[in-house]
């Protein structure tokens, strides 16, 4: 089986969240079980470095809008990664954007790219079973594969899936830009890519893929849903046979406490010493009072953005505080939730660090060193940083939603079972209750580390996932087949 693998973003090359470690990793792990997979990004010239890739000499052109786009192809050396080189779209700082915001032409950039990752799967000769494309950067592609390429021999055979990572994205644009994409106005309807007036890119591909997929079964319910559908849960409603939840894992490279080069001392489930000391480190290397070892440290990484529920901390800052806790938080994004963090900072300096940087280092040394992970969020189609702390021993205080739901075993006082600390209403109260009920277990150590060990053995590995998409690549090859016949 050949599959294509499109995206916007992956690690190693190219990373602005979430996103780029999901592709990377999974691209990487489908390989693994034995799939011929070409993965396709952009060329972020100023990103990617030059020296690990080629030119290879192959290049076409794609006209659009009366612009004329030379497509150059570059490889890496293991020559199972393409890099489309439209310098006018993507020799630039960013990937999305810049600090004045979005790119103004991010509508022709992700579609002349989408219309070029099948003009490059030909001209490397590479002709996909599966087109596998994520979120709505790459979401025209089988909507292109319906028109310009209707009649092309080359993808008869193809049948794409789309990969839903978060719905709040969705590459909405003005009417006008109809013609920057190379789509008939024939399609601006609402069985189309119209929604309520506007371009929807994403939209596009949940009408016109062979199979949608998102990252946890608890999101794939609740996107049907008008409270959680964004707008497009009548049309995911329309399609829910075809929609698949596929949880995703994290890289155990990465990601171990008993091997991670960043952390001050390792640790494992049945030597949790390392952990204790990581937690001690880490509280005298951010200057807070590290003698009050007792006292539960909680943290949140992530991105400041409401979606994470971070006004639901700010708003009630005080009232955690005086549990007796310290708080340390991780996290880049909206310019006043970091200047009211900052205040809290200013005004609470030995129980609270805050800092907004992206710091891969110190997201290490916090995972390892705080108790609990608040993640009050608002929704979650997956999330990795609760994956990643049960993986650390970090315990997860959790709002009940997406994949925070599918990955966190909510802890049962009677049975002295459960791997976190879940609550289901997004209030005040529910949240406080929810910090309280994990403090109340913290202070007695074995029913506390019994968690940790249960949540650190718990499998989040790619590999299982990665057999699940492989069973859907399937799958959507079968329906193409019956289809055509
Ligand atoms: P998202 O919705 O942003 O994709 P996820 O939980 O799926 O959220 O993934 C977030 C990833 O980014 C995690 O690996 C987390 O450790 C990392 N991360 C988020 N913010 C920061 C930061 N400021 N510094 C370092 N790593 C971060």
């Amino acid at each position: 089986m050949r599959v294509l693998f499109v995206t916007s973003e992956a690690v190693p090359y190219c990373k602005t969240g979430g996103l780029a470690d999901v592709t990377g990793a999974l691209f990487k792990e489908i390989k693994k079980l034995g799939i011929n997979v070409l993965m396709v990004l952009p060329y972020y010239k100023r990103l990617i470095r030059e020296k690990d890739i080629y030119n290879t000499g192959k290049r076409f052109e794609i006209r659009q809008n009366s612009s004329t786009y030379t497509c150059n192809l570059y490889s890496n050396y293991e020559k199972d990664t393409i890099f489309i080189n439209i310098p006018s779209l993507f020799e630039r700082d960013g990937i999305y954007g810049d600090s004045r915001g979005d790119y103004k032409d991010n509508d022709i950039r992700f579609s002349v790219f989408s219309r070029a990752t099948l003009m490059a799967s030909k001209t490397m000769g590479f002709q996909p079973d599966i087109i596998h494309m994520h979120d709505w950067h790459t979401a025209l592609i089988p909507l292109y594969l319906k028109t310009i390429h209707r009649e092309d021999a080359f993808f008869r055979n193809t049948a794409t899936v789309l990969t839903i990572h978060n719905l709040g994205y969705q590459g909405l644009f003005p009417p006008e830009a109809l013609k920057n994409i190379g789509v008939s106005p024939s399609f601006f309807n609402p069985e189309g890519i119209e929604f309520y007036g506007r371009i929807n890119f994403l939209k596009a591909g949940i009408v016109f893929s062979d199979i949608i997929t998102t990252v946890s079964n608890r999101y794939a319910e609740e996107i049907t849903t008008s409270e959680y559908g964004f707008g497009l849960d009548g049309i995911l409603r329309k399609r829910r046979d075809s929609l698949y939840g596929v949880i995703n894992g994290i890289e155990y490279e990465r990601w171990s406490p008993d091997r991670d080069p960043y952390i001050y001392a390792h640790y494992g489930a049945n030597n949790l010493r390392g952990k204790a000391l990581c937690k001690l480190n880490l509280l005298r290397s951010l200057k807070l009072n590290p003698y009050r070892k007792n006292t539960p440290v909680l943290a949140f990484i992530g991105r400041l953005a409401s979606q994470k529920g971070i006004e639901i901390i700010l708003n009630n800052i005080e009232k955690i505080l005086n549990l007796g806790i310290i708080l340390i938080i991780l996290g880049k994004g909206d310019k006043h939730f970091e200047q009211m963090l900052k205040d809290k900072e200013t005004m609470y300096p030995e129980k609270v660090f805050v800092n907004f940087d992206f710091n891969e280092f110190l997201a290490h040394r916090i995972y390892a060193g705080a108790d609990m992970m608040l993640m009050p969020s608002r929704y979650e189609p997956c999330g990795l940083v609760q994956l990643i702390s049960l993986r650390y021993g970090t315990v997860p205080v959790a709002r009940c939603t997406g994949g925070l739901a599918d990955t966190i075993e909510d802890y049962d006082a009677i049975k002295k079972t459960g791997t976190g600390f879940l609550f289901d209403d997004y209030n005040e109260s529910a949240f406080i209750e929810c910090i309280k009920r994990s403090i109340t277990v913290f202070t007695i150590k074995n029913y506390w580390h019994k968690i940790l060990r249960d949540g650190m053995s718990r499998d989040f590995s790619w590999t299982k996932s990665a057999r699940r998409y492989i069973q859907i690549y399937q799958e959507a090859v079968k329906r193409k087949h019956e289809y055509k016949n």
